[in-house]
């Protein structure tokens, strides 16, 4: 094993609250209870930049400052390029808005059919349950919403959504995000996802949650049973940089697939964080360690204030690019552009396919040989499939 990625390297322990009695530090309830969510909080523990100050002053009107105890300890306060530090304390770029920047960047406003429900996709929706996170990532596409700085005064009304789904039947496929939807209470969860359990033409739930990055103390062995009981759930969580794989969030990922939920992972590509190969590298190896499949890797979208994270695409390119047959296939996540305006998720990739001709795909591998796959249209490919047999034999 690389020793970037052995699991002696992951970082642990309590940090600063290394007095604190382990029952509170892994008590939820208290890491929620005492975040860190001021200016002068910040001070206590670290000297800021200016450019840190004037961001953190002006996020209560924009996207509140919130960051759990457990991932301030990831912080490296002696470096004031710290990737994990990057993602959570203002900066002033957050004041400054670009011209091609939006408050709804990927036009979520325009496909919603109820409060709380985006209806892009044919056979899926996203369901917004909440506008709280246990902290919050300065980059966030829903922070017109999420942390209510901005007043939009988002209401999650679980009736309004529940009914459009059982009202949709070609929705096979919800979606709850937020805000994070491991935030509710158990019992709230409970209720929501037996409800949406009971709705015949939903397939299986996914839950979008950056919580065990945040706040791995939540994913407890109540929370655990919760998720076993309603399932088949899938769940995507939000990892950015290989030093927020901690024992602690390897556990929580433990719970979450011994209790049947299969993880995926969907980071975003920011500027100092994870916009270069080894960074991912690392990051996709250990996210496999911990039984999570990356899935998706976003360019970080148009939000208000956001052009000093976000990272040119073609970095994006070429890490995939790094990375497609020179590591393991299931490591490597779909790099994709959420277009701007509403188009909805858009693949992009390295081109491998160098022409196709009447009679051939001519193409590069990994190490940019050039290979012929000759076109034999058979008449196999053409026979129309019986319905009856896409359909699973338990139905
Ligand atoms: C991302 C997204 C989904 C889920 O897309 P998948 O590609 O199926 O993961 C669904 N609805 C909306 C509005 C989305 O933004």
């Amino acid at each position: 094993m690389h020793p970037n990625d052995s699991l002696k390297n992951w970082h642990e322990g309590q940090g600063l609250w290394a007095d604190l009695d382990s029952k509170d530090w892994n008590n939820w309830k208290w890491q929620l209870g005492n975040r860190i969510v001021k200016l002068e909080q910040l001070e206590e523990r670290m000297t800021l930049s200016e450019d840190e100050r004037v961001g953190c002053l002006f996020a209560k009107d924009k996207l509140a400052l919130a960051i759990t105890p457990y991932f301030f300890n990831l912080i490296d306060r002696e470096d004031p390029n710290c990737p994990i530090r990057r993602q959570v304390i203002p900066r002033s770029g957050e004041t400054q808005i670009s011209p091609e920047e939006m408050l709804d960047p990927v036009g979520e406003e325009n496909t919603k059919p109820v409060d709380g429900i985006v209806h892009r996709y044919p056979d899926r929706v996203l369901f917004l349950v909440t506008d709280r996170c246990a902290a919050y990532c300065r980059y966030c596409t829903r922070s017109r919403l999420v942390s209510n700085a901005q007043d939009y005064n988002f209401h999650p009304e679980f009736e309004n959504g529940l009914k459009y789904i059982r009202r949709h039947s070609e929705i096979r496929d919800v979606l709850l995000s937020g805000g994070d939807p491991l935030l509710l209470s158990d019992r709230k969860l409970d209720y929501l996802l037996g409800e949406l359990c009971k709705i015949p033409h939903l397939e299986f739930i996914r839950i979008g949650s950056r919580i065990p990055v945040f706040l791995p103390q939540r994913i407890t062995p109540e929370l655990g049973e919760i998720l076993k009981k309603h399932g088949p759930i899938w769940m995507s969580i939000h990892v950015n940089h290989p030093r927020e794989c901690t024992h602690a969030l390897r556990e929580a990922c433990e719970r979450l697939t011994y209790s049947g939920v299969p993880i995926g992972n969907q980071s975003v590509l920011l500027r100092g964080v994870n916009d270069d190969t080894t960074t991912m590298r690392s990051l996709v190896h250990r996210l496999l360690m911990m039984r999570v499949r990356p899935y998706y890797l976003y360019q970080c979208d148009l939000i208000t204030g956001s052009a000093h994270l976000r990272a040119d695409p073609r970095k994006g390119i070429e890490i995939i690019r790094n990375l497609r047959g020179h590591t393991t296939g299931y490591s490597i996540p779909q790099f994709v552009i959420d277009a701007p305006g509403g188009g909805g998720k858009i693949p992009i990739n390295p081109e491998y396919i160098k022409e196709v001709t009447d009679e051939a795909i001519i193409m590069r591998n990994f190490s940019g040989d050039e290979y012929t796959y000759p076109l034999n249209p058979s008449e196999a490919a053409k026979k129309p499939k019986n319905p009856k047999e896409l359909e699973p034999v338990w139905a």
